[in-house]
């Protein structure tokens, strides 16, 4: 399969000694502050260009790093772009949802929560299939088996920078479309990584039947090899201090959605093996921000 790919990202990203680990740093993808959303989104708007779409549809909360990377994507690429966002608009918007605004997209504060965003999504892509247009819908966090297609590529891109076969791969997981992606990238190319999730946003039990479903949407019976880590909860003064501990050793920048947690989940791992591990810096770098200035105060 050769499914069409419109770059968007500076591939493949650096991989680096860190603390004792290799990080994977897709916090320099370039493509605005995308972050890993650059991969998924390559393979997203390929697919959309290819259909001929005219109007980019897809949703997400005010802070997401997918919809501002989509709506910049879809200027990029002369699409128009529309971005339901969940809840109210918040007393200060987020560097995010600036990027979207900024990017030219329209956006609409629909007030719902964030788990009825997709059915909106549907809506919205069938009015405007109503009036003429040819959009594109995209779910929550680019999560579908296109997106994930941006992982699956990064499979190879990482086992082309490995000096060794047997890995620990230490990855965030939001939406499960990224692990999803380098699960069935990994089988493809039979690499003997062990992988392990860290769930920042769903309960194992629900984001664990996500991640299969899309695996076996791409067309795979299932996986194995992998593990997933729950760490739900609010940012508190430990992720704050895995942040400047990072910051001051390594001049590496990480938010407290994504980075702070994998970071010490991967420093746990790495205590309790000698195997090489790799730590996937997945970007974040809005909400990093925000961390920072609370650490500052
Ligand atoms: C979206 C995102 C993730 C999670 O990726 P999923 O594919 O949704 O699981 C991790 N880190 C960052 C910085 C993200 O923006």
């Amino acid at each position: 399969m050769n499914p069409p790919r419109r770059r968007l990202a500076l591939l493949p990203t650096p991989l680096q000694r860190f603390a004792g680990m290799y990080l994977k740093r897709d916090d320099l993808t370039g493509f605005g502050l995308a972050g890993a959303k650059a991969r998924a989104l390559e393979y997203l708007l390929g697919d959309a260009l290819a259909r001929g779409a005219d109007v980019l549809v897809t949703g997400g909360s005010p802070a997401s790093n997918f919809v501002a990377g989509a709506a910049l994507a879809a200027s990029v690429c002369g699409m128009e772009c529309e971005v339901l966002v969940s809840g109210t608009a918040g007393e200060q918007a987020p560097a995010t949802l600036d990027l979207v605004r900024c990017s030219g997209a329209k956006v609409h504060l629909t007030g719902a929560d964030r788990t009825e965003l997709d059915k909106l999504i549907g809506e919205r892509a069938a009015h405007l299939r109503d009036h003429g247009r040819t959009p594109y819908a995209i779910p929550r966090g680019g999560a579908t088996p296109v997106g994930a297609l941006g992982f699956s590529h990064a499979a190879q891109e990482l086992a082309a920078q490995l000096a060794f076969d047997e890995a620990i791969v230490v990855l965030p997981v939001g939406s499960g479309a990224s692990i999803a992606g380098l699960l069935v990238g990994r089988a493809a190319i039979a690499a003997k990584w062990r992988v392990y999730g860290v769930s920042v946003s769903r309960p194992l039990p629900q984001i664990r039947s996500e991640i299969l479903g899309l695996v076996a949407r791409m067309g795979h019976e299932g996986v194995a090899g992998w593990e997933l880590i729950d760490a739900t909860g609010p940012a508190d003064d430990q992720d704050v201090r895995t942040m400047l501990a990072a910051l001051r050793a390594d001049g590496v920048l990480v938010d407290a959605k994504y980075g702070t947690k994998t970071l010490a989940a991967a420093a746990r791992l790495r205590a309790a093996t000698r195997t090489p591990l790799v730590l996937w810096h997945t970007g974040g770098l809005p909400a990093a921000l925000d961390l920072l200035a609370r650490a500052a105060t």
